[in-house]
């Protein structure tokens, strides 16, 4: 017993400490690795490994970025609701650093999407502030549209022809890139390299299933929310994390052993997601949209949020539809 102990102590502790500890037993010599039992840490709740991809039919919607033309008068249906109640609802989550988090000192929320949604709300009800915030996960943002539980979702969301069939996206606001992020001691450089290891990725994701369909031999840990995703790294749980640039810069920013590898594995144009049904509301995103892109607004906050991807692309140049 006394003798396991020792083992255990040695694990962690400097030789010299041991002399103390464990009395007249022999003193490690410290060039000779001491072999720990370590138990493992839990996984997040919800963590599952995910099953393999049953092959989809590729959608083809033409250009799904094409979006609807903002309207001189902006006058509707839902933008009527969202004056007459005074704020305006918004999905998006609290665990992606850089677009949507809590700033630890203030409480409040901040980054890229969270500035997008207050220009919104800026030109829709005259004051930023103006906002109720839900907190999604990327796996509940398309019900959360459809059900009308927010107005509009601004959370790293890729507009996609699949995603089109359910609800409505804005024009193009950002042009985030799929990549790899992981231990920089890891030797892992690529995606072929995650061949027969763990990748951790949130669910309901193009990440999940873009990194299923490049590397089928990764064991994909599906997992919540990506702050889940930054945890289970940490803990030695995955190997890997696949998601957009945007969101992985965001994690690495928080661990300086952490480094994005490889090249793009995909375009992720985002759009801020809205119900089908609230059309006049989706033709006033736009007119915000053209605006910011227009009046310096987009670039100083990318300046602001995203600098650490690099000096501030053009932005995405809408495409409509009508
Ligand atoms: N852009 C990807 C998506 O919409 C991943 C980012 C996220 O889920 O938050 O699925």
């Amino acid at each position: 017993m006394i003798r396991s102990r020792c083992t255990l102590f040695a694990a962690t502790m400097a030789s010299a400490v041991l002399v103390t500890a464990c009395g007249t037993q022999s003193v490690q010599d410290s060039s000779v690795p001491p072999s720990a039992v370590y138990t493992q840490p839990p996984m997040p709740a919800g963590a599952t490994i995910a099953p393999p991809a049953l092959p989809t039919p590729a959608q083809n919607c033409g250009d799904p970025t094409a979006s609807l033309r903002p309207a001189r008068d902006h006058a509707g249906p839902a933008v009527d609701r969202i004056r007459a109640r005074g704020r305006l609802i918004v999905g998006l989550d609290t665990g992606s650093n850089l677009m949507s988090f809590r700033d630890p000192v203030t409480g409040r929320l901040e980054g890229f999407d969270v500035d997008i949604a207050r220009e919104v709300a800026r030109d829709l009800l005259g004051d930023p502030e103006r906002i109720e915030y839900r907190i999604l996960t990327s796996d509940d943002r398309i019900q959360a549209l459809m059900d009308s539980t927010v107005d509009i979702v601004v959370k790293t969301m890729t507009i996609t022809c699949e995603r089109r069939e359910k609800v409505e996206f804005s024009t193009e606001y950002f042009a985030a890139r799929q990549k790899i992020l992981v231990l920089r001691t890891s030797g892992i450089r690529g995606i072929d390299d995650v061949a027969d290891k763990r990748v951790c990725v949130a669910r309901g994701t193009t990440s999940l299933a873009r990194i299923q369909d490049l590397q089928p031999r990764a064991t994909v840990v599906a997992v919540p929310m990506w702050s889940d995703c930054l945890v289970v790294l940490q803990q030695g749980q995955v190997d890997a994390i696949s998601t957009d640039d945007s969101i992985l810069a965001g994690l690495a920013s928080q661990d300086p052993y952490l480094e994005m590898v490889g090249g793009a594995l995909g375009t992720e144009p985002y759009g801020i997601g809205i119900n089908k049904a609230d059309t006049d509301l989706v033709r006033f995103v736009n007119g915000t949209l053209d605006r910011i892109r227009a009046d310096g607004t987009w670039t100083r906050i990318y300046d602001r949020r995203l600098a650490v991807l690099g000096p501030a692309p053009v932005p995405p140049p809408a495409v409509y539809r009508d």
